[in-house]
């Protein structure tokens, strides 16, 4: 069953979906998300340097990443960890800096700690309790940021605000995270008038918690259809897939249970 063509290995389906070059629409597309984050920036009388973009992978093929690595994209955001340790097998040899910014069942600790940097979904404790305990044995650490539900949709992972500073005071049991923020995931609208409250409840949370925990000082919010609001409203890692890399030909309710927008 061999599909592939020219000396990239793409098959008929990722010249489809991705062009017969894709390292150079990653480089273009890439270079857009640049353009529109600095001028996000301007708009905000904020430093470029102080917001970092996490470029989320997901449902981009290992081999078609291997391209993306080359067009300068180095750090990898996965959803779902088994689509994470897949890719990690074929693309050993790159020195990719892993994120997975999606829900984890208490069962896949062990294949995150094995190789993740950062973890941008931690919502409970029995999670933080598991995670800390098999990064003791792997003698590491893990930087954590704790999602918030700030769009009240019931489906949505994440804490509830109301739990969000108790969650935090316990942290400090956990040494072996390294908590570095709030994450949020905005409710799923064009309409930013409704998206944006998200984005400054996030932020509010995050004042009113920092003075618990002052390590917990960065909003990881903002995707392709929101991020230049959520610079606006004070992110520091914007987590952006479909604007470099396409559009994604899987439904969303794959990675998210309350699929379509609202
Ligand atoms: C897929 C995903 C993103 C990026 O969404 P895009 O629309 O591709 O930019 C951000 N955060 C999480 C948690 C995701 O699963």
């Amino acid at each position: 069953m061999d599909m592939t063509t020219g000396a990239q290995g793409l098959t008929a389906d990722d010249i489809v979906r991705f062009g017969p070059d894709p390292e150079s629409v990653f480089r273009t597309n890439l270079a857009a998300v640049e353009s529109r984050i600095a001028h996000a920036c301007a708009r905000a009388g904020r430093e470029r340097a102080s917001v970092r973009l996490l470029p989320i992978t997901k449902t981009v093929p290992a081999h078609v990443l291997r391209l993306a690595y080359h067009a300068g994209i180095h750090d990898f955001g996965e959803n779902k960890i088994q689509e994470a340790i897949g890719k990690r097998e074929i693309l050993h040899d790159l020195p990719i800096a892993w994120s997975i910014v999606g829900h984890l069942q208490t069962n896949k600790v062990k294949y995150l700690t094995r190789f993740a940097r950062e973890f941008h979904a931690l919502d409970s404790m029995r999670l933080a309790e598991l995670l800390n305990s098999r990064l003791e044995r792997e003698d590491r650490t893990l930087d954590v940021y704790v999602q918030v539900n700030t769009s009240g949709e019931e489906s949505k992972f994440g804490l509830h605000p109301d739990a969000l500073p108790s969650f935090v005071d316990c942290l400090d049991q956990f040494p072996r995270l390294r908590p570095r923020g709030l994450m949020t995931l905005a409710l799923f609208s064009d309409d930013m008038t409704r998206v944006r409250p998200c984005f400054a409840l996030l932020r509010r949370l995050r004042d009113q918690v920092a003075k618990r925990n002052p390590a917990l000082v960065e909003l990881s919010m903002g995707m392709t259809g929101d991020f230049e609001a959520a610079i606006e409203e004070g992110a520091d890692v914007v987590r952006v897939g479909q604007a470099i890399f396409g559009k994604r030909p899987t439904p969303d309710g794959h990675y998210w249970p309350d699929f379509p927008k609202a």
